[in-house]
């Protein structure tokens, strides 16, 4: 969407309407009639990102070099010349300080008016720097990439900046420094392949298209001409390769949630409150009921879904996509919000209400890639020391073909390992049905709720039933044998605290029933936080090693769990 100096009115390529300059100009080159992101180059970008007054750009060594002596149909030297004349910087890569509704962040900013904001020595050496500049201050760091891939004038130099940058991106992981690019149209070759996809956090801007190989090398490649969408930021959201889409303008508020969350985690450390009042942890105060009766009741669609848990109790959510494998599984729903006044990552098993919402969601059962994208997002808040709470509502894993094809068994098993080892602490709450593995997997934590109408399994009744019994009839024979509700799992441990239910159920009062969730939960995680993360881990593990100890090991395994927190 270029147009000449002065111009009033231009052709918007995504609609082909005549639009009036200005407008344009005012809402950061978006199209107000079919939202077409037109490209901003680098000092516009950082002018929209960045709060007004706050920009520091930041100063580098560029190399000033022609390693190979390269020449085409023009010397390299001069294209370079040109192209700084053209562009009035110095390369194709632009870093600043600055805030971004106050939180402070490095940012750098691809242009793709130079040299199609290929990866040359120079922008490597910069992204580099900024990086490097994030880890000395611990500052998040913000990528905005638009790029051909690496420079071919500079040969294998240029690909050697896709190891250089990554290992860069490597080293902040390892500090806990949160990294989030912005993909912008188009990202493709060894930006692609490096530091544009190695960030925490990856949103796009609606329509941009990121890749490793161009759609015509692969449509001459495979032979077949590909779908209109390929590559665009619905097709990678689509596939997990992004995290969520956000137009122009909501990008500030994203990222300023996502920095607030990130480096306000020390903050919420206020110290052991009182225990959980609102947690119920003697058998005897729960209703002796037919544990059958609890199954239907567990099983109810008007219970509120962890989506309407978060809706009510955690706030300035940013919902993260994605196992950046390939898939994004509609039956686990993650993200980062604050939970009270501590900011949290939330990850659940998704359900519905009517039957178009549960076709939506998998009926609640995940993919191997939902396991996948919660072990990234816990990662995720291992890597920033932020608390993970899980919510479970699932019948189990999907049991389909694609799912063992993906490699279901292994993906429950890597979670149980991660989460016994997460250095934060952690709380899984049961607000439905809990289905064996596919429920356990999310289930490895601290301390483990369930609310007072809810079940967990290692097989669903009928199951259980049809297998022992021969017959489905025989589901609440099981259901009472198995021992499946929350009265029964307390007096076996299996479980920490249960969290009481208003009157009719959960389904009767969604609001008093996250009003007593939200009670539960802050009051176990201010228990937790004050511990470090030896002892977390340390609990934690001591908490699924008894199960099933004789009682003399359990003792001996009291005192080795004693011994090893005092040396640690
Ligand atoms: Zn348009």
């Amino acid at each position: 969407m270029t147009t000449r100096q002065g111009s009033v009115w231009l052709l918007c390529p995504g609609c082909g309407e005549m639009i009036y300059g200005r407008s344009f100009d005012r809402a950061d080159k978006v199209c107000p009639l079919c939202g077409h992101h037109a490209a901003l180059n680098a000092p516009q970008r950082l002018a929209q990102l960045l709060d007004e007054g706050s920009m520091r750009v930041l100063d580098h060594t560029i190399p000033d070099s022609d390693p190979l002596g390269f020449a085409d149909t023009e010397p390299y030297p001069e294209r370079l010349r040109k192209a700084r004349i053209r562009t009035g910087l110095d390369e194709a890569a632009v870093c600043a300080r600055g805030a971004i509704e106050g939180h402070p962040v490095i940012v750098a900013v691809l242009d793709f008016r130079f040299l199609g904001g290929s990866l040359s020595a120079a922008v490597g050496e910069a992204i580099t720097q900024a990086a490097e500049q994030a880890l000395r201050e611990r500052t998040p760091l913000v990528l905005v990439t638009a790029s051909g891939g690496a420079r071919m004038q500079e040969g294998v130099l240029a690909l050697m900046q896709m190891a250089k940058t990554s290992q860069a991106l490597g080293q902040l992981d390892e500090a806990g420094v949160l990294t989030v690019t912005i993909v912008t149209d188009p990202t493709f070759g060894g930006v692609a392949a490096s530091f544009a996809t190695l960030s925490d956090v990856i949103i796009a801007e609606p329509g941009a298209r990121l890749g490793f190989a161009g759609r015509r090398v692969i449509e001459q490649t495979i032979r077949e001409s590909l779908p209109a969408d390929f590559q665009t930021a619905e097709f990678l959201l689509e596939h997990g390769i992004v995290d969520a889409i956000r137009p122009r303008h909501e990008l500030r508020s994203t990222l300023a949630r996502l920095l607030s969350a990130a480096t306000r985690s020390g903050a919420a450390h206020a110290g052991a409150r009182e225990p959980a009042t609102a947690l119920v942890t003697d058998p005897g105060e729960l209703a002796d009921r037919h544990p059958w009766e609890t199954v239907r009741a567990a099983r109810s669609l008007d219970r509120p879904s962890t989506l309407d848990y978060i809706g009510m109790l955690v706030s300035e959510f940013v919902e993260l996509h994605g196992d950046r494998l390939g898939s994004d599984c509609p039956a686990v729903v993650g993200g980062v919000g604050y939970l009270a006044d501590v900011p949290i990552v939330v990850i659940g098993t998704q359900k519905g209400h009517t039957a178009a919402e549960l076709t939506e969601r998998g009926y609640g059962m995940p993919s191997p890639a939902g396991y996948r994208k919660a072990a990234r997002l816990m990662r995720l808040a291992a890597k920033l020391g932020l608390p993970v709470v899980t919510l479970i509502d699932t019948a189990g894993a999907h049991p389909g073909a694609d799912a063992e094809r993906n490699g279901q068994s292994v993906a429950i098993a890597e979670n149980l390992r991660l989460m016994a080892g997460l250095p934060v602490p952690t709380v899984a709450v049961v607000i439905g049905e809990g289905g064996s593995g596919g429920a356990l997997a999310l289930a490895v934590t601290n301390q483990v709720l369930m609310c007072s109408n809810a079940v967990y399994s290692v097989i669903s009744p009928e199951g259980c039933a049809s297998i022992l019994w021969k017959d489905t009839e025989a589901a609440p024979r099981a259901a009472e044998a198995l021992r499946v509700d929350a009265r029964s799992l307390l007096e076996l441990g299996v479980i920490d605290g249960v969290v009481p239910e208003p009157h009719g159920g959960s389904g009767a009062d969604h609001a008093a029933a996250a009003s007593a969730l939200r009670e539960a939960l802050t009051g176990v995680l201010h228990e937790l936080m004050p511990l470090d993360a030896m002892t977390i881990v340390v609990d934690r593990r001591a908490r699924f090693r008894r199960f099933g100890m004789a009682p003399n090991v359990e003792d001996a395994q009291d005192i080795e769990d004693a011994e090893q927190r005092e040396t640690a």
